[in-house]
């Protein structure tokens, strides 16, 4: 099997610890992102000046045909995928149920749950034995969101990894068989730029007491994560959803 992964949103957060893990485990890793070039470029060049392989790969997971371009790219300049990570993600800013915009409510879960599906569509495609593939794992990073909801915060946003939740389960019942293993990552509140994004750049030191840990949680714990669910380490994990999240 080859060794080429695609994150999705790969180019910082969470995302960029994947990367660099991803890296550092011999992984040829496609660096996904959507607005910023800049960081992902840095991350890339990062990367590669350390021996590593990355490519950085623009692409709006929400649309289809760009996935379809994205899986394309990957194809010809690295090779067939065996990870897809399907890490890109976004809350939109907080606020109840009856405040938001519905675009904005659109565009997380076009991101979200969308994007993750078209993701995992192409990269069936391409493992699957049905289809001739070498087989492979998808790991989704889903949120504790899904079974907390977010009240006051973004219901919207834990709907959208509900979903994921439900996509990771049944997908991994459907191409279980056929080489592919599909697993979940679910994140407490990790520090990262998506609260200030939120709307809340505080929102780290607000929740922390709240963790029985008494803290947020790194980018690279979960990485840690993710690398071993996609590793021959968890080998007869297939959709699990492996809770990170300090014990929240
Ligand atoms: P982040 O720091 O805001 O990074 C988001 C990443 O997603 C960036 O690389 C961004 O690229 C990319 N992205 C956004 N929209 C995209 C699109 N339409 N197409 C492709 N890429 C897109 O977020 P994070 O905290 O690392 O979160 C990563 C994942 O973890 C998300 O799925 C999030 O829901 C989940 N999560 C996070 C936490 C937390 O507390 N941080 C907790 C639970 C779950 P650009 O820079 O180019 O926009």
């Amino acid at each position: 099997m080859s060794k080429v992964m695609i994150v999705t949103g790969g180019s910082r957060g969470i995302g960029a610890a994947i990367s660099k893990a991803a890296a550092a485990s011999d992984y040829a890793v496609a660096v996904n992102y959507h607005a910023r070039a800049d960081d992902a470029d840095n991350l890339v060049r990062e990367i590669n000046e350390q021996g590593g392989t990355a490519l950085a790969i623009k692409a709006d997971i929400s649309d289809p045909a760009q996935v379809k371009v994205l899986f394309e790219g990957v194809k010809s300049k690295l090779g067939v995928p065996s990870v897809l990570v399907n890490n890109a993600g976004t809350t939109g800013k907080i606020c109840r149920l009856d405040e938001v915009e519905a675009e904005t409510m659109s565009r997380v879960l076009g991101i979200n749950t969308m994007g993750a599906l078209y993701c995992s569509q192409e990269a069936v495609k391409l493992m699957s034995s049905k289809h001739g593939g070498c087989g492979g794992s998808i790991v989704t990073v889903s949120s504790i969101a899904a079974r907390l909801g977010s009240p006051g915060e973004y219901v919207w946003y834990a709907a959208s990894k509900a979903a994921v939740d439900a996509m990771t389960v049944g997908l991994a019942k459907e191409v279980g068989g056929e080489g592919i293993r599909v697993n979940a990552v679910s994140p407490g509140i990790i520090d990262t730029e998506i609260h200030a994004l939120g709307g809340e750049p505080g929102r780290v030191d607000r929740i922390a007491p709240a963790i029985p840990m008494k803290r947020a949680g790194t980018a690279q714990e979960i990485a840690n994560a993710v690398l071993w669910l996609c590793s021959d380490q968890a080998s007869y994990c297939n959709g699990t959803i492996l809770d990170c999240s300090g014990g929240r």
